[in-house]
């Protein structure tokens, strides 16, 4: 059984401060995702990053792990955790939701994670090119559909450096190595697959940082080619 890390980057970018992705604390049906207390603002604000502070908040696709942390509840509402910042996500993804039916547990989240910042009118929806999408100097989303259909990787750019947030594309390091495995909560899992091996061999032998959303410790590394594949390290 592979272990997966739920992870949240905080990034400076032009002055910006940025989140991708806010993982989860709530209350949920799947106890993997129930209640992760890890006194996350506390962490971020030591960080440097208090949540009014937070200038743009990056939601790589709207799954219940990438979204939780976008409200907290204040006498019994739902605020945003980050009243200051714009969140984005593609235009894609959330028009997907937008017709798409859902379960119990996936419409709970979207009341309680997505809704609250539509209402508060900080949700904005990025056209992501083909080609990837620049939302600040030097972050560019990457389209990777398959896993969900709008989701994005992002792209860091940063004094000839750069470094890459996988999100969902690429759930665990063995997948590097093995792209052909595909996760159970894939939408697509053939196109997850397409997308996957596209955007390993873009950075294979490069020297482009790789954090993956989901790899447990190290979760940092580069794409090694190993023999006639890959492999992470
Ligand atoms: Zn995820």
């Amino acid at each position: 059984m592979p272990r997966l890390a739920s992870h949240s980057f905080a990034v400076s970018a032009g002055g910006l401060r940025i989140l991708v992705d806010t993982g989860n604390g709530k209350q949920r049906a799947n106890p993997a995702w129930h209640e992760l207390r890890t006194e996350y603002p506390e962490r971020l604000a030591e960080a440097g990053f208090p949540p009014d502070s937070v200038d743009l908040v990056v939601l790589t696709h709207l799954h219940t792990d990438h979204v939780g942390r976008n409200t907290r509840e204040v006498d019994g509402a739902w605020v945003p955790t980050f009243p200051a910042a714009r969140y984005l996500t593609s235009r894609v993804e959330r028009e997907f939701w937008a017709g798409h039916p859902m379960d119990e547990p996936r419409r709970q989240m979207f009341r309680d994670s997505v809704l609250p910042i539509e209402e508060h009118g900080l949700l904005d929806l990025v056209d992501v090119a083909e080609g990837g999408t620049v939302i600040a100097p030097g972050v560019r989303l990457i389209p990777t559909p398959g896993h969900t259909p709008g989701q994005v990787a992002v792209q860091l750019d940063s004094g000839g450096r750069s470094a890459l947030i996988t999100g969902d594309c690429v759930h665990h390091p063995v997948q590097v190595a093995h792209p052909e495995i595909t996760s159970c909560v894939d939408i697509d899992p053939a196109l997850a697959e397409r997308t996957r091996r596209a955007l390993l061999a873009g950075l294979a032998g490069s020297p482009t940082l790789v954090l993956g959303s989901h790899f447990p410790a190290p979760t940092v590394g580069h794409v090694l080619a190993d023999g006639a594949g890959l492999r992470f390290g």
